[in-house]
């Protein structure tokens, strides 16, 4: 019977032996006398010892010690995800920030956690925006290695890695509208630049008096600007210059 170290010798409760948290949890203003119970396994008594998070002497160890290992998990992913720029390390840690959200939801039922709701309920638009954000620096700094490549062919080189990026964002997040545009925007640039290398290769040609060659070079162009089913107006423009310049290298 512990609640017998608690009675002094006229039978009453000693409230001074009474560890504070345990008369705490029976004593409400508003109701006088009350039962602790432990929000855990719902055991409940007055003289219950109930700590801090709300749970008795057996629960309350083992819950914070894994309370404390998950939260120390959902921080240094947070950092992670903010500091980081390579999207596999972001995915990863957005992977673990859910999980670790997930299993504390399961103390937040019942009362003993706080904020964990609120969290996952911003988990999916977090998880948007930083994939969003990552593809978007490496397709800009794919495009302005592209932009300042000597060549057309190194172009295509640069730009393909803006690409990768963008293939690696859709596997994450299918049907993404922003990540749709970008792939679009992407495809056109390395469409350009693909024609840009095939056309300096033929004017190459051209100053090399290999006619045959440049006539080989511009039908090559030619071949490749029919395969881009929405051709813009540069585009168009290009085939009907490229048509006279063979007519004319043909004569
Ligand atoms: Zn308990």
């Amino acid at each position: 019977m512990p609640n017998q170290a608690h009675l002094n010798s006229t039978g009453r409760i000693d409230t001074m032996s009474v560890r504070p948290r345990a008369f705490l949890s029976m004593w409400c203003p508003e109701r006088g006398i009350v039962m602790g119970q432990c929000k855990n396994c719902g055991n409940k008594g007055f003289f219950l010892s109930i700590s801090g998070l709300g749970l008795c002497d057996s629960c309350h160890p083992p819950i914070a010690v894994d309370i404390n290992q998950r939260m120390g998990i959902i921080n240094e992913s947070m950092n992670l995800i903010q500091s980081s720029n390579v999207l596999k390390t972001q995915t990863h840690r957005l992977e673990l920030l859910k999980k670790n959200l997930d299993a504390l939801y399961k103390y937040e039922k019942k009362g003993i956690t706080r904020g964990i709701t609120k969290l996952l309920s911003m988990y999916d638009m977090l998880r948007e925006e930083t994939i969003l954000k990552s593809v978007k620096a490496i397709m800009d700094a794919a495009i302005a290695k592209a932009t300042a490549a000597p060549s057309a062919k190194l172009s295509v080189t640069a730009a393909s890695k803006a690409l990768e990026a963008i293939t690696s964002g859709l596997q994450e997040l299918p049907d993404n509208e922003v990540l749709l545009d970008y792939m679009h925007d992407i495809n056109k640039y390395i469409d350009d630049a693909k024609l840009k290398s095939i056309l300096d290769a033929a004017n190459l040609a051209e100053f090399k008096d290999k006619t045959n060659r440049a006539i080989d070079l511009y039908k090559e162009a030619l071949f490749f600007l029919n395969g881009i089913e929405e051709k813009d107006q540069w585009q168009l423009e290009q085939i009907a210059e490229i048509e006279t310049r063979i007519k004319e290298l043909s004569q």
